[in-house]
């Protein structure tokens, strides 16, 4: 069977981002300042991003320009390509056609340099000299480091302990970037000496990593803060996912009836997702967004939408979104990835608009998904991804059943490469199904700031 992909070339490389903001039927809610709770400004963000990155963060301007710095280095791996996954589709006998949008071809392995690369280059040109970010099993705090050594910043990262101990390949990849790399909760902060003095034995989490490299931004001056999700700006530079997907599905003479993302943040899905709503919003094509999360961090599908904080020490800005509190701490049997406590503000307001839905999916049937897609297309997706297919098999599965020739378009958003414990876990059998218990959830609400 020949293999059918797309490709672009350079000149094709999106030369604007797109920002949903333009285009959304209702404004996104405020994000608040967590001292007066007015919304937040400029000045507030200051010594946390760099300038550029705040207009953005605030902007809604439909399109911004890529600056041609950043095209540069983007170009070493995109366009990237999409394939129709034709194996896959014979292999689960459906009439429906599925598409993958392939970004484990970057220097890390995954979407995360595509904001990256921006960051550092924004923050280098405004005279900043390093930056401090938090990473959980890796993937971001990878990918900041690689893009740091392109433009000559110092990288500090806060990993998640559990991680640290755990995933020692991913570490060495930032080592070799040049980045300084600490396991969190550290006593290299203030928020970190208090969780241990609490509870020496914590594991940490994304929440109190984040704490920990606020904190390091907010006191010092030549220091900014990155984020590898959640916030606006991630989610516009990752839009040149869609954006390329939009002529690569031209090319085939097709258009996606359901797109299909995993979430984490939200940055991936919104990339690939938020493109084609806008069309749609701007009185294009329907498309329906799927958004799937693990059962045992079901933020959007079980979380209140709420304010709460970004972090457990309760430094960052208050963001409106589904959220398990700022408190959690994933179960450590949880393979999938994905275990942030909130999801992206923008992502959370577009589903409580009813513009896309969300769904949880257990690690056992994800994994599942991932050895039969790598078995049919080659490719070991990441955990994270393995949501996102996993979704895409039922929905092809329902296409079977009900006889539809549906159009699946799904982000394939990493490689699985340095994630093989996990699947060696699952094929021996050791991973089993958690669904994060209701009273655990009940209890996160109590917990939640009055705004
Ligand atoms: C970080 C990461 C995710 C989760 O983050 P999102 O912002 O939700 O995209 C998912 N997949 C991979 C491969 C990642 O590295």
């Amino acid at each position: 069977m020949n293999v059918i992909k797309y490709l672009l070339s350079d000149e094709e490389l999106p030369a604007h981002w797109y920002n949903l903001a333009a285009d959304l039927p209702e404004a996104l809610p405020p994000t608040l300042h967590p001292g007066t709770r007015e919304p937040i400004t400029s000045e507030d963000l200051a010594p946390l991003f760099a300038q550029a990155l705040i207009e953005q963060e605030l902007s809604t301007e439909r399109w911004i320009e890529i600056p041609e710095e950043v095209r540069r280095v983007l170009l070493q791996w995109r366009c990237t390509p999409l394939y129709r996954a034709r194996r896959l589709e014979e292999a689960l006998d459906t009439p429906a056609k599925i598409y993958y949008k392939w970004e484990g071809v970057s220097p890390s392995g995954s979407h995360k340099p595509n904001t990256a690369v921006p960051q550092a280059f924004y923050n280098q040109r405004e005279g900043i000299r390093r930056i401090a970010t938090e990473t959980g099993a890796g993937q971001w705090g990878s990918s900041l480091a690689m893009a740091c050594s392109v433009f000559g910043l110092e990288c500090l990262v806060y990993m998640v302990k559990v991680s640290f101990n755990q995933k020692p390949y991913r570490r060495a990849l930032m080592d070799a970037y040049g980045a300084t790399c600490v396991a969190s909760p550290s006593d290299t902060t203030q928020s970190g000496r208090e969780i241990l003095r609490n509870d020496p034995d914590c594991t940490g989490s994304l929440g109190i990593a984040i704490s920990e490299a606020v904190e390091v931004a907010a006191s010092n001056d030549d220091t900014r803060y990155c984020l590898g999700s959640v916030l606006n700006h991630v989610l516009l530079h990752q839009t040149v996912i869609g954006l390329e997907c939009l002529k690569q599905l031209e090319m085939a003479g097709d258009y996606p009836d359901v797109i299909v993302g995993c979430t984490g943040g939200g940055s991936n899905y919104a990339g690939i997702c938020f493109p084609f709503l806008g069309e749609k919003l701007r009185g294009g094509r329907d498309v329906r967004l799927l958004a799937v999360e693990p059962s045992a961090c079901p933020t959007l599908t079980k979380g209140p939408l709420a304010y709460d904080y970004g972090d457990t020490a309760h430094l960052t800005p208050l963001v409106k979104m589904h959220t398990l509190g700022s408190g959690f701490v994933p179960a450590g049997f949880h393979s999938g990835g994905l275990r942030y406590h909130g999801m992206a503000p923008m992502v959370s307001h577009v589903i409580n608009l009813g513009l896309s839905q969300a769904l949880a999916i257990n690690q056992l049937e994800c994994f599942d998904a991932g050895i039969r897609f790598a078995r049919a297309e080659g490719i070991i997706p990441a955990p994270e991804a393995t949501h996102a297919v996993a979704a895409a098999i039922q929905e092809a599965e329902r296409c079977k059943r009900e006889d539809r020739r549906e159009t699946i378009l799904v982000n394939l958003c990493g490689h699985g490469h340095f994630d093989m414990q996990a699947y060696i876990d699952y094929q021996a059998g050791k991973l089993k199904d958690y669904a994060y218990p209701d009273e655990e959830i009940a209890l996160a609400l109590s917990g939640l700031p009055s705004v």
